[in-house]
């Protein structure tokens, strides 16, 4: 079994969504057992911290950025899925984007927006992505759901850097895998106490969360799947010559990580190394 995580800039746009589909279906027509981790879409992530600053600074065109975040996600569904499908995907959408208007509402109110409110905005990217995703999926012939691991992976109350509990994660993700055979389109970046106060991981937290499904169900390998070839020797945004690497120890990655590879967030490697398993 693998896990994909597809990052922000794969699951940019329809189209960007569309090339996700045709790797997951190359994997799924091939006979291969997959998991799917799904950051928001490109931006989305930015945004939300964006709206919920500008609701808690008194800005009523605050509005005006959440209908954007919300006909952002509108145009993908209408434009991925098929007229008649399209109502109860608008419905779920719905469900989830009124949910976080209603959040906003709140901030607003308030003018206040603490870091536990503020992960609980930005959580509704990496939803609203596996909605689409996992619809869109289902629509190609391939059943699937989508998963909020909000409720699997288990943290502490460090809101906006949350420290995960890993052995109770990987035995909530266990548990939920004996009982769901489907394919899973699973929710990067979030997680909650014990509480059910919803946490995130760090930015750039989906590629540990990743590594945390990959770990618990000791998966072949961690594929994280991005904008550029690999772990290149610097960022090739910055340097012309950056150049990939054909391979990497945990510890090379890990330091690379931690000295702004932003490629790979730091902590996803832990996991993969403790359970030696191959991150790609
Ligand atoms: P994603 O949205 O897929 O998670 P990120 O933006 O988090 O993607 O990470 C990919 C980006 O990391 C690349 O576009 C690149 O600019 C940057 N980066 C920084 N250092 C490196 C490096 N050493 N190798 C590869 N990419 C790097
Ligand atoms: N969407 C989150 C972020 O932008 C998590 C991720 O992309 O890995 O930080
Ligand atoms: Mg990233």
């Amino acid at each position: 079994m693998n896990v994909l995580k597809f990052g922000g800039s794969s699951v940019g746009s329809p189209d960007n969504i569309r090339q996700v589909s045709n790797i997951i279906s190359d994997y799924l027509n091939g006979g291969e057992k997959i998991i799917v981790v799904t950051s928001a879409m490109y931006g989305i992530t930015n945004d939300l911290i964006e709206v919920g600053k500008a609701a808690a600074a008194d800005d009523e065109n605050y509005t005006e950025l959440s209908d954007r975040i919300v006909s952002h996600h509108l145009s993908a569904i209408k434009e991925l899925i098929d007229i008649k499908s399209q109502s109860s995907i608008i419905a779920q959408m719905k469900f989830l984007t009124n949910n976080l208007e209603d959040l906003l509402h709140g901030v607003f109110l308030l003018k206040e927006l603490s870091p536990r409110t503020l992960d609980l905005v930005m959580s509704f990217g990496e939803r609203l992505a596996a909605l689409i995703i996992s619809s869109y999926l289902t629509q190609l012939g391939f059943p699937c759901e989508w998963l909020d691991a909000r409720q699997q992976i288990t943290t502490n109350a460090q809101f906006g850097n949350a420290k995960v509990f890993e052995s109770l994660t990987f035995e909530n993700i266990r548990k939920y895998f004996e009982s769901h055979q489907k394919l899973q389109v699973v929710t990067g970046f979030a997680g909650s106490t014990s509480k059910g106060e919803t946490t995130t991981l760090g930015r750039g937290g989906s590629d540990y969360t990743a590594a945390l499904f990959g770990a618990a169900l000791g998966a072949d390998e961690i594929e994280i799947w991005t904008d550029v070839d690999g772990v290149l020797t610097t960022d090739p945004k910055k340097v012309q010559d950056a150049f990939p690497q054909i391979s990497l120890s945990y510890v090379e990655a890990m330091e690379l990580s931690h000295f702004g590879a932003k490629v790979i967030y730091p902590p996803t490697l832990q996991p993969a190394f403790t359970e030696k398993i191959p991150l790609r």
